[in-house]
């Protein structure tokens, strides 16, 4: 049985108080036991967070970390930091990452190479933009991103991932992709897990949903047999929204 799982990608929201009791709202209320909750806050937040999840099942992630291990390198913050302080989840490679700071796939893969070998999840992310979709690309899109980000990784580190797909034209827009689109793409990645590593490896991966998922359409995008879960964004800044996502498993 794959984890359920729905994560809260908080951005560059929220003040030190108000993410504090964004944390505390959470963790007071209720929610399907079966369900996995992760919070991405602000890296500043964690290790504060973590002291307030630590009597949960919440985990906690951070949006981004290093591709290096240590060292000269102004700014960053690596994956044994980050562990240090009680995180045990990354993004990699959201589509804000790789518009706005040009993040590419091969610096991806090594930040993913770096969280596993901290023993962190990397929760790798997809997405294609809406031109790409237009253009009826939308698949190689994915294929080369996943085959670029994660392909290189032996049969227990892919396990050891979560991947998500966020079409780049949903995120923030309001736009939610169909029920139908979601599971279309959800299907298509797991029959590249199939092919790469094999159909029980594949059938324990989870492929989390991203792109304007709110209360309202999250029952049916979960629905969709290949769809694990949700990568929330807006909605997760909304202690009430984030928890009745949570609990629209079917
Ligand atoms: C995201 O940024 O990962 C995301 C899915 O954002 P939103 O839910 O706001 O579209």
């Amino acid at each position: 049985m794959r984890k359920k799982i729905v994560a809260g990608n908080w951005k560059m929201n929220k003040s030190h108080d108000e993410a504090i009791e964004l944390i505390q709202s959470i963790a007071a209320s209720s929610y399907e036991e079966s369900i996995h909750l992760i919070v991405f806050p602000p890296t500043v937040y964690v290790s504060e967070i973590t002291k307030i999840t630590a009597s949960t099942e919440i985990s906690v992630g951070v949006q981004n970390s290093s591709q290096y291990d240590a060292g000269a390198y102004t700014g960053e913050v690596s994956s044994s930091m980050i562990k240090s302080i009680g995180a045990e989840y990354a993004l990699v490679g959201h589509s804000e990452r790789r518009e706005y700071f040009n993040e590419q796939n091969d610096e991806l893969a090594q930040k993913v190479n770096q969280l596993l070998s901290d023993g962190l999840t990397p929760v790798y992310c997809c997405g294609e933009v809406l031109k790409e979709r237009e253009d009826e690309n939308h698949f190689n899109i994915i294929k080369n991103q996943i085959e670029e980000g994660v392909f290189h990784l032996n049969e227990n580190q892919i396990q050891n991932c979560i991947l998500a797909y966020e079409p780049v034209w949903a995120i923030g827009t309001g736009v939610t992709a169909s029920s139908g689109q979601a599971q279309e793409m959800h299907q298509f990645i797991r029959s590249l897990l199939v092919e790469k590593y094999g159909i029980d490896v594949a059938d324990s991966i989870s492929i989390l949903y991203g792109g304007s998922c709110k209360p309202s359409n999250a029952k049916e995008l979960f629905g969709n047999p290949d769809v694990d879960g949700g990568l929330i964004g807006g909605a997760s800044l909304v202690a009430e929204d984030f928890i009745a996502i949570a609990n629209s498993f079917g």
